[in-house]
């Protein structure tokens, strides 16, 4: 896509209420918007079919809306677009990318020995050396099955990986940065039963909706440099990332994370209105 116009977007993943640090983020994307003269765009990322919920989706709609923002439609709904993925997969099947990979959770836990930036179990690459023989068997005895990116693999063929960072203000000149995105290993890019997995629909909207800016919190960053390898591999733009601050609750985790995360819909409740939560976030 080439466009002058600077687009950015706040991709949810409705799994549940919009909280005080969602709010945020979707009011620094607007911000930021703005600041570059440019639209924000709203995208539902639920390719998750056990966590998301359509009345999740609804009321995050209805949030965003009396927070006063607004977006062109249609929304982008990546439920709606899993042959999409599985063509992005398949491209990177096709170059010897991805191999399929049958551990369970617990036998991951069990066989590694390090973890991932995200703290998870840092995938020992069980399957990757599995016999083709067995692999084939197990594909077509129906066993559940995930298909992981062969990182290392893929980094040989991409070559060294650059990216631009603008500062907490997105207007601020951007500075270059190395990604590495071998510390995550193996992901997985289609999970058990989907075609597709976080990192990949994201990587694939990302250019499909040509955003020039990708405005997220710093707990995503580690995640971009792995998103610049896929957007390497599958031949489309890397936008400019900028990373903002999280919201944290009073014992100083993120608040997604934490139990009682204050939802809008609670704060509402309590008579908040949107020029308070505007005023508590810094806007
Ligand atoms: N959908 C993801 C979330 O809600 C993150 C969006 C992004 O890639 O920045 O956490």
């Amino acid at each position: 896509k080439t466009s002058s116009t600077p687009l950015l977007r706040f991709a949810p993943s409705p799994n549940g209420p919009l909280h005080i640090g969602h709010a945020y983020s979707a009011l620094y994307t607007w911000q930021a918007a703005s600041l570059l003269g440019g639209t924000a765009l709203l995208r539902m990322e639920d390719t998750d079919p056990e966590r998301c919920k359509p009345e999740f989706a609804a009321a995050i709609i209805d949030d965003l809306h009396w927070l006063g923002l607004d977006w062109p439609e249609p929304v982008l709904v990546q439920s709606e677009r899993f042959d999409i993925y599985a063509d992005a997969a398949n491209q990177l099947r096709n170059a010897g990318l991805l191999y399929p990979c049958f551990c369970s959770r617990a036998e991951i836990a069990a066989a590694a020995t390090e973890s991932d930036p995200d703290g998870a179990p840092f995938y020992p690459g069980t399957c990757k050396h599995l016999d083709r023989g067995i692999q084939i068997e197990r594909l077509e005895r129906g066993d559940p099955v995930q298909f992981r990116l062969d990182t290392e693999r893929a980094m040989a063929l991409a070559g060294m990986l650059s990216f631009s960072v603008a500062g907490p203000l997105v207007t601020d000149r951007p500075q270059i940065r190395f990604a590495r995105p071998e510390k995550w290993g193996d992901v997985v890019l289609q999970r058990k039963g989907t075609p597709t997995s976080y990192h990949l629909s994201v990587v694939v909207d990302d250019a499909e909706q040509g955003m020039t800016h990708v405005t997220r919190g710093r707990d995503m960053e580690a995640a971009t440099d792995f998103h610049v390898l896929l957007q390497m591999l599958l031949g489309l733009p890397t936008p400019i990332y900028t990373f903002h601050k999280l919201i944290l609750d009073d014992t100083g985790k993120k608040l997604s994370k934490s139990k009682g995360s204050q939802s809008l819909v609670d704060l509402r409740a309590l008579g908040w209105t949107p020029q308070d939560v505007r005023q508590h976030l810094g806007f």
